[in-house]
């Protein structure tokens, strides 16, 4: 017998392989769009070190065949494989499950944000359209910005190919509620993951309403500091991409936010229930199209919205807020689309 200090403990690998036995059976095949980025990188790094990912596929246009042996040496199950370039896009895609997108450029100085918007726009059609021919069921999540706008472009990509199933294309907003649940925490001195706090809405500005009043455990602010706080969350990004002072917007968090709601997609997936993740989706709460609410996640995706809650009066303001500039986003969207 070993003694006690030189028993070796479990590593990440082996402690994913004892889950191997029930996250095997599902194969959980991941496709990771914009893999090389700065998001993606890191986000392919997670899904790498988790047992519930099987199979992972790393598509960008630049860089994936070093991602991916780089990352292939991990020893954990999943097999890591790259697709470089459109003539590998299609085969990127053959069996996902589960498609994640960060693929896009982000915003540099002199840039209008049209300029930025239709960069972004193009290149998720393209890669919708991609996975509407080669991966029509499979849960599609979107990172890539205006998420407001990019959602309702793959929508209008899917329907046009017939196989449109609006249970199935999430927009990521996890990155709000991850922030919404760090500031709340810092403020009250509350452990960040043990909160639960919703984030509704869209995912640019004042479309990002955080719904303090419904937080659990219930947490209360005079009305200036809840002010501050709503307004914190809503600009959170700035904060990131002024502290990289030009050099990029969020990535760590990011990646560490779509991971979440990527493990969110498989647990649901595999049967487990009662997932639950805030994500901007079709939606008939609101007047707008597209709305982010907690979503009860299913094997067939969205299983049932559950709605808005009970909002505060200073809530209330922020949804009439929201709306129009929603609404807005929404039919330049679709517009993209449609008028091509
Ligand atoms: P990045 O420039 O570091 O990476 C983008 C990657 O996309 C690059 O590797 C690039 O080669 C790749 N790419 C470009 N065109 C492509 C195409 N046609 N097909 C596949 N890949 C392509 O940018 P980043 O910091 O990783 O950000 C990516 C996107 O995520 C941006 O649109 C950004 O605004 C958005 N973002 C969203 C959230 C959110 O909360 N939803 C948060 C942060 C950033």
């Amino acid at each position: 017998m070993l003694p006690r200090f030189l028993k070796p403990t479990l590593s990440v690998a082996q402690k994913g392989a004892q889950q191997l036995s029930t996250s095997a059976r599902h194969n959980a095949k991941v496709a990771v769009m914009g893999a090389s980025g700065g998001i993606g990188q890191p986000l392919s790094l997670l899904l790498k070190e988790s047992p519930l990912v099987t199979e992972l596929s790393l598509y960008d246009i630049v860089n994936t065949p070093g991602v991916a042996a780089d990352l292939s040496h991990i020893n954990t199950v999943a097999k890591v494989k790259a697709f470089n370039g459109p003539d590998q896009l299609r085969d990127s895609l053959k069996g996902a499950q589960v498609v994640i997108i960060p693929a896009g450029v982000p915003r540099k100085p002199g840039m209008s944000r049209d300029d930025l918007f239709n960069t972004n726009a193009s290149i998720v059609r393209d890669l919708a359209q991609a996975c509407a021919e080669v991966a029509p069921k499979a849960f599609v999540a979107i990172i890539s910005n205006p998420v407001n706008s990019t959602v309702p472009i793959a929508s209008e990509v899917f329907q046009k190919a017939g196989v449109y199933d609006p249970n199935r294309i999430f927009g990521v907003t996890t990155l709000d509620i991850v922030r919404a649940n760090t500031f709340i925490g810092e403020a009250k001195g509350l452990d960040p993951q043990k909160l639960v706090l919703p984030v509704i809405g869209g995912h640019s500005g004042i479309t990002i309403i955080p719904l303090i009043s419904q937080c659990k455990p219930s947490v209360s602010f005079p009305q200036d500091q809840l002010k501050a706080l709503t307004e914190r969350i809503q600009e959170a990004g700035t904060e990131v991409v002024k502290a990289k002072a030009g050099t990029g917007s969020a990535t760590l968090s990011m990646a560490y936010a779509g991971a979440r709601f990527g493990f969110s997609l498989i647990r649901a997936l595999n049967g487990e229930q009662n997932i639950i993740e805030c994500s901007y989706v079709r939606s008939n709460v609101t007047d707008a199209k597209y709305f982010s609410t907690p979503i009860l996640l299913g094997k067939n995706g969205v299983e049932k919205n559950l709605g808005l809650g009970k909002l505060s009066d200073f809530e209330a303001k922020l949804l009439e807020a929201a709306i129009p500039e929603l609404k807005k986003n929404i039919q330049k969207g679709e517009d993209f689309v449609n008028k091509k």
